[in-house]
């Protein structure tokens, strides 16, 4: 079980005068989120689960929680990101109760085939711990450094599945340490910064490193590419979920297709599938949106699926290969390490 803050929660809020609130939480906190509803309604608050699935900060169901009449959402599993919202949100982040140092005891000999000079990074889950990491590879001769990231993170180190500006130190740095579970995000970093990346499993105590599985994936994604040379009526999507909204970036693709004798069509979609898609038949789609679905969702696709910058590949008006990033302003401050209210 999560740590909820669910006093901290209350006294938030009493303070806004919220009576009735949303829950919104991902598939993996769905106990947690039946656990808060009790107690917050003991306390006499109204409450609503939204049984909609949540992948992102990038997917506050603020909307929503005002369609229903709430004063409040609390939004689990994800720290803040910058959005204009449209209640009170509370975000409150699942923070990971495992301790990172012995895996990074255990992996000392990998780490350092990384090189002396490493940029650490890791998810929100271990955000409490970067520091404790930082002091225990310092002490065992190596250069850290922490990036800052920008304002789609809340904190400094921290990467989203769609942003890796945190992983991109300022000194020049010989490889990228990654600390926390799976794939998804330490792929991300690898393929972002194109730097030596290892991911440390806190969990399992395992280390991967990522070179193969980057490289698989670029010759998958110029496979997608080379499919869609012929293709001459592309659906651009454009998303509807506040934080993966790029209207600007879909009419510089527009207008690039069209430069390129090309026919583009702008679509927009909240839950963006194939099946959904199937009845217009275009030669191929190009997602504005989470860069991660081209990219990790490409085989449920049955036409060629490409990001935006793959489009410039495609039209020979970009030679290099780069992955699709959302990127926010300058970050002001950390976020306090643990809820946080946004209004
Ligand atoms: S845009 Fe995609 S990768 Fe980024 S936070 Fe949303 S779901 Fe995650």
């Amino acid at each position: 079980m999560h740590e909820l803050y669910e006093r901290d929660v209350l006294t938030k809020l009493r303070e806004i005068g919220a009576k009735k609130i949303l829950i919104q939480t991902p598939e993996g906190l769905k106990k947690e989120a039946l656990y808060l509803a009790e107690f917050l309604r003991k306390e006499g608050v109204d409450v609503i689960i939204s049984g909609d699935i949540n992948y992102g900060a990038c997917d506050p169901a603020d909307r929503e929680a005002r369609m229903l009449g709430c004063d409040a959402l609390i939004h689990l599993g994800h720290s803040y990101m910058q959005l204009n919202l449209d209640v009170p949100t509370i975000f409150i982040p699942a923070f990971a109760k495992v301790d990172v140092i012995g895996a990074l005891e255990k992996n000392l000999g990998k780490i350092r085939r990384l090189g002396k000079r490493i940029a650490l990074v890791t998810t929100v889950q271990h955000i409490r711990n970067l520091e404790s990491a930082k002091t225990f590879l310092e002490k065992n001769g190596f250069n850290v450094s922490i990036g800052d990231g920008d304002s789609r993170v809340s904190f400094k180190g921290q990467v989203i599945g769609c942003n890796f500006t945190a992983a991109k130190v300022e000194k020049d740095v010989d490889g990228i340490l990654f600390i926390g579970a799976g794939y998804f995000h330490p792929i991300g970093v690898a393929l972002s910064t194109r730097k030596p990346t290892l991911a440390v499993n806190p969990y399992s105590g395992d280390a991967i490193w990522l070179e193969r599985e980057v490289e698989r994936i670029i010759r998958k994604r110029w496979a997608q590419i080379a499919k869609a040379y012929d293709a001459q009526r592309f659906g651009v999507i454009v998303s509807t979920k506040k934080g993966q909204l790029r209207l600007g970036d879909a009419k510089r693709v527009m207008d690039l297709l069209r430069e390129h004798g090309r026919e583009a069509y702008l679509i927009a979609m909240n839950y963006i599938n194939y099946p959904s898609l199937e009845g217009f038949d275009f030669d191929a789609y190009v997602v504005v949106a989470c860069p991660r679905v081209p990219i990790d969702d490409a085989e449920n696709w049955r036409k060629p699926v490409l990001t935006p910058k793959e489009v410039e590949l495609l039209l020979g008006v970009r030679e290099e290969y780069e992955f699709d990033e959302i990127f926010g302003g300058e970050r002001r401050k950390d976020e306090p390490l643990g809820i946080s209210l946004k209004l």
